[in-house]
């Protein structure tokens, strides 16, 4: 028998979290981020089954977007960090990407560049992240430096939110005030939503939008969020028990005897472990769902296996179905309990053989939908 360890990725609800994104983004755009193999989730096949609909994809750099043009992906693709070096300016232009320029040496590459056709760029201003973008101050100057170049076409203007993830948060309505300030009197589509930010910053939807986690079907808050309550996740981390035992109170579990057994319990080991991406540092108590049951993990996550206390589930047996986040227990709740983000579980999800189901339906929506009426 193969290992039980997987990755369900449900492509239905892929489609589904980003019709849910065209609505929060009201007419706008709304550009599917797909970096870092789309979250864990697949990039080409997660850009293949949103390109009938999606306005556009965003990747890190020039590898992941040429995956997507290989796979034969013709949306508009945006490069997040723009180019690294003056030499990939030539591939911006013959696989007709989109950049962010967000730094000097950006906009000198583009004074020596002859495009074949001008190219459209985001320029990105640093209104209160702290991270990549020019300066307030100086946004203006290099808009219309920019705007002179004969390789420049279109120019989006475009930030980033370094708290839009905490409702209400002072430093949002900030970097709002100082974009737009900055900006004023220039003209050009705008683009500074993330997930958070399209949930809950109404005056920030603008022409173009960026969600990625709400794509994928979390919510970036750690409370609950209204408008959560749409999406669907669309990644499931799931295995099965491969041992169920009894062992008396007292007993040692598992590297470093991290948790000690309190009275005789039923011990389960899953096959999944740190190497998998599950978080090593997920803590006693992280719930892991058994046949749909919350149990608590106990004692430390290993390379290949990870221990719950079943004594609770009397009838929980070897070969019974685990499931670690997914639809029915929040990858978010399992983050907090690793001190980590969901992002980076998902970012780290590794080995895994990866499962895509709802592809048909998606392919065959079209004659779903004539045979309905
Ligand atoms: C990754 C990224 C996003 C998407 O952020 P989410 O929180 O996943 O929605 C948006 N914009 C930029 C510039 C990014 O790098």
């Amino acid at each position: 028998m193969a290992r039980p360890a997987k990755a369900t990725i449900d492509l239905n609800a892929l489609r589904h979290n980003y019709q849910v994104a065209k609505e929060l983004a009201g007419g706008g755009r709304v550009i599917a981020i797909v970096k870092a193999d789309a979250y864990s989730h697949g990039a080409v096949s997660c850009a293949q089954v949103l390109s009938p609909v999606a306005d556009g994809f965003a990747v890190s750099c020039m590898e992941e977007a040429l995956e997507l043009r290989t796979a034969g992906i013709e949306n508009p693709i945006l490069l997040l960090e723009g180019i690294f070096e003056a030499s990939e300016l030539a591939l911006v232009d013959q696989f007709k990407l989109d950049m962010v320029v967000h730094s000097d040496y950006q906009v000198q590459a583009l004074v020596n560049f002859n495009s074949v056709k001008p190219l459209r760029i985001w320029l990105k201003m640093d209104s209160g992240m702290g991270r990549a973008g020019f300066a307030s101050a100086i946004y203006a100057d290099v808009y219309k430096a920019l705007s002179a170049l004969p390789a420049v076409g279109e120019i989006v203007m475009m930030s980033h939110f370094a708290r839009a993830d905490e409702k209400n948060n002072a430093l949002t309505q900030q970097q709002l005030e100082t974009f737009q300030q900055a900006t004023e009197g220039l003209q050009g589509d705008i683009s500074l939503c993330n997930s958070a930010a399209l949930m809950d910053v109404e005056l920030a939807r603008g022409h173009w939008n960026r969600p990625g986690l709400l794509i994928y079907g979390v919510s970036p808050f750690m409370d609950l969020h209204q408008r959560a309550k749409d999406l669907v996740p669309v990644m499931s981390l799931e295995s099965k028990l491969i041992s169920v035992k009894t062992v008396p109170q007292g007993s040692q579990v598992g590297y470093g005897g991290r948790w000690v057994t309190q009275r005789e319990t039923r011990l389960g080991v899953v096959a999944m472990g740190y190497a998998d991406g599950y978080p090593r540092h997920a803590k006693n108590g992280t719930p892991v769902l058994v046949n749909g049951v919350r149990v608590p993990l106990v004692g430390n996550v290993s390379m290949d296996m990870l221990t719950v206390d079943l004594t609770d589930l009397a009838e929980a047996a070897v070969g019974d179905n685990v499931e670690l986040w997914g639809k029915n227990l929040s990858i978010a709740e399992v983050a907090q309990h690793a001190d980590t983000i969901p992002y980076q579980l998902m970012c780290n999800l590794n080995r895994v053989p990866v499962e895509y189901v709802g592809l048909q339906t998606v392919f065959n929506e079209a004659e779903t939908v004539e045979s309905n009426k």
